[in-house]
């Protein structure tokens, strides 16, 4: 008999891998925003019509590429950012897998202005579905800038299955929030549908906190701070009289990318235990530092999910510090009358 295995061709393998990193329009943002802050960017825009669905672009002043890269960072497993499989455990970058870029132009009209800062002219390119469609020179100041159109237009499924525009732009902004909140000394603006949503220049932690949740953030905030040998803590606990019935606001970033753990959660949780009302969530702003080799951030796809070498350490300093906090701020318990 012959045999029947196939190598598939780049362009299904590309339209298979964007199945996964690629969920819906936020999705993008968040690949386009982290290669921005990744090109050592000050000043991001983001500029989205339809909740996305019609167009999302990244405008940025990040370091460009050259013409060569310019097509080869459409190329699944194409990138500049780890080149030996060590370089996974020491990673200062957003990115590492190089498979953004291809899986998004495999299911979108994907159109890259990039300019370096040394060169007098930039590139530009187009490509449709995993096709380059042209290639020109581009006048441009130093940076890139990415518009992505029609999502999905060649897997329907996908793209009926989208939700409302409300819904979709929440999660957009969902993403914005999580990578403004994370690099605070970057610059980023957000419209929608040509009006500004957010504005938000360069700032500290709290006043980029505050830039985005509003003034009346600032007086709900305390101070977290630690510092250990395996974790360097840092950000806010809201004070828990201000906690809701909803979740609210809540945040870890590790060394600058957000994650979700319930695990950290339940750390926060236990410092206020006694503090809150019945079903009340407090909010948070936690950032931890951890040494690059004791975690890992190739777990899942979408990197918001993270391994840590010594989860139970973890738990016990974060507790006690966020515990400590609240306890210096003088905050008095619930009383039982109260609740
Ligand atoms: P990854 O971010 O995992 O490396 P991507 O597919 O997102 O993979 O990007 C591929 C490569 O394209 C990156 O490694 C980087 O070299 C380059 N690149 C992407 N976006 C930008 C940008 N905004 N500015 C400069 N270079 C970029
Ligand atoms: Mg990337």
């Amino acid at each position: 008999m012959s045999s029947i295995i196939q190598l598939l061709p780049d362009h299904v393998a590309n339209q298979i891998a964007a199945g996964e990193v690629v969920q819906r329009p936020a999705s993008v943002v968040k690949e386009l925003l982290e290669n921005s802050v990744d090109a050592g960017s000050t000043d991001i825009k983001l500029i989205v019509k339809d909740a996305g669905k019609t167009l999302i672009q990244v405008i940025d002043n990040g370091k460009g590429m050259n013409v060569t890269d310019s097509r080869l960072c459409f190329e699944r497993h194409a990138t500049s950012k780890i080149r030996h499989a060590e370089d996974l455990f020491a990673l200062a970058t957003k990115g590492f897998r190089g498979e953004a870029l291809a899986s998004i132009a495999a299911i979108a009209h994907v159109e890259m202005k990039t300019k370096q800062e040394q060169e007098e002219l930039g590139t530009h390119i187009v490509i449709e579905g995993s096709k380059f469609v042209s290639q020109d020179v581009a006048v441009l100041p130093k940076g890139t800038s990415f518009s992505v159109k029609n999502l999905f237009f060649n897997i329907p499924a996908r793209r009926n299955f989208l939700k409302s525009d409300t819904v979709e732009f929440r999660h957009i902004v969902d993403e914005f929030e999580r990578v403004a909140l994370a690099h605070p000394n970057i610059s980023f603006v957000l419209y929608h549908n040509g009006s500004e949503m957010f504005n938000l220049p360069m700032a500290n932690q709290r006043q980029r906190i505050v830039g985005i949740f509003g003034g009346r953030t600032n007086e709900k905030l305390v101070p977290v701070n630690e510092s250990t040998e395996i974790v360097q803590i840092q950000g806010f606990a809201v004070k828990p009289e201000f906690a809701k019935k909803s979740r609210g606001e809540q945040f870890f970033f590790v060394n600058n990318r957000f994650i979700k753990s319930g695990y950290l959660h339940h750390a926060v949780m236990a410092a206020y235990e006694g503090l809150l009302k019945d079903g009340c969530q407090p909010g948070y702003f936690i950032y931890l530092e951890v040494p690059p080799n004791t975690i890992d951030i190739n777990i899942h796809p979408t990197k918001t999910e993270i391994k840590f070498d010594d989860e139970h350490a973890l738990y016990a300093i974060l507790r006690s510090s966020v515990k400590h906090s609240l306890g210096q701020f003088n905050v008095a318990p619930v009383l039982d009358f109260e609740r």
